[in-house]
């Protein structure tokens, strides 16, 4: 997108408005492809508007430009462990909260699911199951376990297929599960976002054909495995399953849902096989940012009607967004307790 200023834009949007509105007038005057140019122009003015407006209305009357100067520019220089990775991040953790080029200061402490609670009047999760509160001071010390320093040395381990190449290690395993492209690259790498370790993330299903391995300093590590769905590796069964049934340190398993399109039937027979396999996991809703709230709230529905009918899923999905932030406190918060690396009161 072109770099206009607001009052360029402005200008251009309410010109051609006008142009367009007398369309009548104008079109005959124009060969189509004029025509078809000016459209294009307007499309482009007003969605730079869009964004514009936006950033202004979440930079709550900070600075555009200081927002933009504080986002953290991942240089291609940066030493990287994971050759081949693409850096996708745009957005960095601030001390009061998420800060992204596109949606602005994203809050630390808000658990999405309160946003799309505040659209209806009947709640949409029981106290019961809305178990995991953690408080702010628990929110930065779950961050500070993403942030490397001395002793905590974060970093690519490795890619694996076979079971005999697995590494080995004695720590808590968290493993993300979810089809194709439904983002668990891109989750992994805002929940590094604070360190040089990239991750792949692709626009194309089926990147991912290996097991790929965080550490997490001394604390835990993340593994991403390859999605199901669309361009599944043949060794699926052998390299995910084996995995699931073999590792005994896995202690939670995130299965990552598009909060767009809710749960699928590919979704549906990968929570029955951890059902099968007894182990505990979690439903996370990603790409919150390009869900409207309607589509939101019926997506977690859905996600909380499968899991009223489980055993071993937690009680409270989460909701989270790779691109805004939104939500990713919380999860941090929520690994660094299934690790043993947080106490959480009430839990
Ligand atoms: P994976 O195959 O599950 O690892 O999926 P990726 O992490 O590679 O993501 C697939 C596509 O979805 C990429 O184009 C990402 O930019 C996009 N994506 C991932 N997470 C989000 C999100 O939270 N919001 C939006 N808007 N796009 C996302």
């Amino acid at each position: 997108m072109k770099a206009y200023n607001f009052h360029s834009l402005l200008r251009l949007s309410k010109e051609i408005s006008h142009c367009l509105k007398s369309s009548k007038t104008v079109r005959p005057l124009m060969c189509q492809r004029c025509y078809s140019s000016l459209n294009n122009k307007l499309l482009s003015a007003r969605s730079s508007l869009v964004l514009i407006d936006n950033l202004n209305k979440s930079a709550k009357n900070k600075p555009v430009e200081k927002s933009l100067t504080n986002n953290r520019q991942l240089s291609s220089n940066k030493q990287s462990s994971f050759t081949n990775h693409q850096p996708s991040r745009t957005y960095s953790q601030q001390k009061d909260g998420y800060r992204s080029k596109v949606y602005g200061l994203v809050d630390d402490f808000s658990n999405p699911i309160d946003r799309i609670q505040s659209f209806v009047d009947k709640p949409i999760i029981s106290e019961e199951n809305y178990m995991f509160k953690p408080t702010e001071e628990n929110i930065r010390s779950a961050q500070k376990l993403f942030i490397p320093g001395h002793g905590n040395k974060i970093q690519f381990l490795k890619s694996a297929l076979m079971e005999e190449h697995l590494p080995v290690y004695d720590l808590p395993e968290i493993a993300f599960i979810g089809r194709s492209n439904v983002g668990k690259s891109s989750l992994i790498s805002i929940l590094l976002s604070q360190t040089d370790v990239m991750v792949r993330t692709s626009k194309s299903p089926g990147h991912t054909k290996l097991l790929n391995f965080f550490q997490i300093g001394k604390h835990f590590t993340l593994v991403d495995m390859p999605g199901y769905g669309f361009n599944m590796p043949k060794h699926y069964s052998g390299s995910v399953e084996r995995f699931l049934a073999s590792r005994k340190k896995v202690c939670r398993t995130f299965m990552i849902i598009d909060g767009v399109d809710g749960v699928s039937r590919h979704d549906v027979t990968c929570l029955n096989m951890l059902e099968d396999f007894q182990i505990p996991y979690v439903i996370v809703l990603t790409k919150i940012d390009k869900a409207k709230p309607a589509t939101l709230l019926k997506s977690f529905m859905s996600a909380l009607k499968y899991q009223q009918q489980t055993t071993h899923c937690f009680s409270q999905p989460f909701l989270v967004s790779s691109m805004s932030g939104e939500g990713i406190p919380q999860l941090q918060a929520f690994i660094g307790y299934v690790t043993g690396n947080l106490a959480v009161h009430g839990m």
